[in-house]
């Protein structure tokens, strides 16, 4: 295959990509097939001469979407959405066309120039204050370990990374018990050991106990432990649990601690200014991380970091040996310095696009309609005799439970999800089994929505 071949394949691709798309509302949400069924399909060993592309494309189209998940289904209500805008894309297509690295500015100035312009666009979409800077991850996994790392080398004066961890004093970290599992593996692969993370228990609201935070910091001082920092949620992935940030963020200060808020989710939403109130106080945080891949259309992998200070940062994960100088450019930003991976695609091609194509405004309708129409989808599930609202609608995630229990409510949701019509998880909340909804996906109506409750009215009572 050659540059022409490509051209040619492109064009049947983009084709392809358009009957994928309008066949969603026809297909099960959920791959509906069996572990190894996918694999049996596939050669053992690898061809010695090379293949037609017809063929290939063929055993594409036949093995390939029958295996998949739909994430950008319309009626998909699983998980988190994992969204990709038409226009985002295009983007990833032109992207993928110069196939560049944009690990440092020199290897992509427009790569990393367009990057420090789009962290400005979204910080002020997102109402932050004007002395956040930041960059793009992959994931919100990595941005949180590259704060904790952070954490973790301001407590040991930046000792950590040249010593080693065996001579330092035990560092602890601070979370609720609502946090995302990222969390715990940040803790983890950061040396710091899941030992020393401490789950403060929350309120009735789901949120940290400022007052236990407070106490766990003095015991662990007390012990002459090192506490190293807080990591906060606004919009945690269980039932969407945030904490109360001024408070808590007084807290960390008030022991000269750094804080961390995982907004993955939630963050997306705050291009809205009347639900910023969930994150009140976010201008007093170090880090931010949020995902545009979920809720904002801006398609996997796009996770940003926003920090108050990058400096602590770079001087954890940066480094720049010889043949990583740029030239008479000592003073130049060098994404891969505010990283853990040295490699870096162009990310920032695909935010421009869809904040363009899309406006601040198309993409506010959309959330705001998810809310509502999650709301009105709750109360509707609510009117079924049988099922119970366990945590009413946070943005547009709620969860649901049968009052018979839960292997009642287990095998409701396996039955929901070989259906095929709509796609649900759970999780567990207060020691019960709930069906979680979250109402995300960029293409969905409120008919789509609306099927949830028709779906789940016809498997009790049909
Ligand atoms: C999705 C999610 C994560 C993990 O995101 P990745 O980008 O897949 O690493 C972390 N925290 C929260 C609150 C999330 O919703």
């Amino acid at each position: 295959m050659n540059h022409d071949d490509l051209r040619q394949w492109s064009k049947r691709a983009a084709d392809w990509t358009h009957e994928y798309h309008h066949s969603l509302r026809d297909r099960p949400v959920r791959a509906q097939t069996q572990p190894g069924d996918i694999a049996a399909c596939l050669p053992q060993t690898p061809p010695e001469q090379p293949e037609s592309l017809e063929t290939i494309f063929e055993d594409f189209t036949r093995i390939v979407p029958e295996g998949m998940t739909h994430w950008q289904h319309p009626r998909f209500f699983a998980y988190f959405p994992g969204n990709a805008a038409p226009a985002s894309m295009l983007a990833e297509q032109l992207a993928n066309s110069m196939a560049a690295q944009a690990m440092l500015w020199q290897t992509s100035p427009a790569a990393t120039e367009m990057e420090t312009v789009m962290i400005r666009w979204l910080r002020d979409a997102l109402g932050l204050a004007p002395h956040f800077t930041g960059t793009i991850h992959d994931t919100a996994t990595i941005a949180t370990l590259s704060a904790i790392l952070t954490m973790r080398e301001k407590a040991l004066a930046w000792k950590g990374n040249t010593a080693g961890l065996p001579a330092q004093p035990r560092l602890r970290l601070y979370a609720s018990t609502q946090v995302h599992s990222s969390i715990d593996k940040g803790v983890r692969i950061a040396g710091i050991g899941q030992d020393n993370l401490i789950k403060i228990p929350t309120d009735a609201h789901h949120a940290m106990d400022t007052t236990a935070l407070d106490r766990a910091i003095r015991a662990d001082l007390a012990a002459g432990h090192r506490p190293a920092g807080v990591i906060l949620c606004v919009g945690a992935t269980g039932i969407g649990a945030s904490d109360r940030l001024q408070e808590a963020i007084a807290v960390a200060k008030s022991h000269g601690l750094p804080t961390h808020v995982d907004a993955a989710w939630a963050g997306s939403a705050m291009i809205c200014p009347e639900f910023r109130h969930l994150w009140a106080g976010i201008d007093g945080a170090d880090s931010i991380v949020f995902n545009p891949h979920k809720w904002l259309g801006i398609q996997m992998d796009c996770s940003i970091q926003f920090l108050a200070d990058p400096v602590p940062q770079v001087r954890t994960l940066g480094l720049r040996p010889d043949y990583l100088e740029t030239l008479g450019q000592s003073e130049i930003t060098n994404y891969n310095e505010w990283t853990v991976p040295l490699g870096r695609r162009f990310r920032a091609l695909k935010i421009w696009f869809t904040l363009r194509a899309h406006g601040l405004e198309g993409l506010r309708r959309r959330i705001r309609d998810h809310i509502a129409w999650s709301e009105a989808l709750a109360t509707a599930m609510a009117s079924l005799p049988d099922v119970e609202i366990i945590t009413p609608p946070t943005l547009s995630l709620f969860s649901f439970a049968l009052k018979d229990g839960d292997a009642a409510t287990e095998a409701l949701l396996t039955r929901i999800n070989d259906h095929g019509q709509i796609y649900l998880t759970q999780t567990r909340h207060q020691d019960r089994f709930v069906i979680r909804v979250q109402v995300g996906q960029f293409d969905c109506t409120r008919e789509d929505v609306m099927t949830v409750y028709q779906v789940v009215r016809d498997l009790l009572y049909g």
